[in-house]
């Protein structure tokens, strides 16, 4: 494929293990800005999609290409450093650190040409430290030891601790699963903040939440797409609603 304005163009995306294929011939287009979501029954390969753009896991054949540059290719470290950030479902945030630590230490070590200018450095690391805590609002809690913070503050935790690389794209899986009421509408608003500056993919269940965020949802099943669109067009798909949401 020629240059695109797609920030990610996933085509012909094959995985096989061992003779199954848990993501067959892949299509998918991601808009710069756009948030989708992927949908579908356990089982659909939606985790493996994550794991093959993220690099986790090496494609059998078919391209991926991130601001047209092919990621099949490259490492793990190379494709976050591409800009591609990927949130997986258990949070690995540093227990024993503060909040304020916790974004520090995911400051992208070797950005920018400081030189010695350590102070520089530290301002610069500073000021994004305040901007992220406050996007995942947890300014006024940055002294908080992470272990203390409930389940929906360890995610969003996380969710800062990516944005600290300023990825421009980010991909979340089931972010929302164990989160309060309360906490899936405050994670709706983050990811709906979120999104003005950089694409994002996010796998998810809960359709309530879903509906909130969504631009356009995709919807997988066996490896394959099933249905792509409006979240209304995709719920009253009938091949959806009978391998998915009529469950
Ligand atoms: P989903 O996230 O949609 O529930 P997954 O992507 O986790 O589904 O899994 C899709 C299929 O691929 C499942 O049948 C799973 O068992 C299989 N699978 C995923 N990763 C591997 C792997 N590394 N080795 C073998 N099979 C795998
Ligand atoms: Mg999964």
């Amino acid at each position: 494929m020629s240059n695109t304005d797609f920030v990610l163009a996933v085509e012909d995306l094959t995985v096989s293990f061992d003779g199954f294929k848990a993501v067959d011939k892949l299509n998918m287009y991601i808009d710069k800005n756009e948030l989708r979501v992927v949908i579908g029954p356990n089982g659909a390969g939606k985790t493996t999609v994550l794991d093959l753009i993220c690099g986790k896991t090496k494609s059998s054949s078919g391209s991926i290409k991130f601001k047209n540059r092919e990621l099949t290719k490259l490492s793990e470290h190379e494709i976050v450093r591409a800009g591609v950030g990927r949130k997986f479902q258990t949070p690995s945030i540093y227990e024993n650190l503060s909040v304020y630590q916790n974004l520090e230490v995911s400051y992208p070590k070797g950005r920018g040409v400081f030189g010695s200018l350590f102070f520089k450095r530290n301002e610069a690391v500073v000021a994004q430290v305040h901007k992220i805590a406050r996007e995942i609002m947890m300014e006024d809690i940055l002294n908080t030891e992470a272990a203390l913070l409930s389940h929906g503050q360890k995610q969003w935790l996380e969710i800062g601790m990516l944005l600290m690389q300023e990825p421009e794209l980010l991909m979340l899986d089931e972010p929302v699963a164990g989160m309060s009421a309360k906490e899936r509408d405050q994670t709706a608003e983050l990811l709906n903040r979120i999104c003005q500056n950089r694409s994002v993919i996010v796998i998810e269940h809960d359709m309530e939440f879903v509906k909130k965020i969504a631009h356009k949802v995709t919807v997988l099943h066996q490896g394959k797409i099933l249905a792509e669109g409006a979240m209304d067009k995709v719920q009253a798909n009938e091949k959806v609603i009978e391998v998915y949401l009529g469950h």
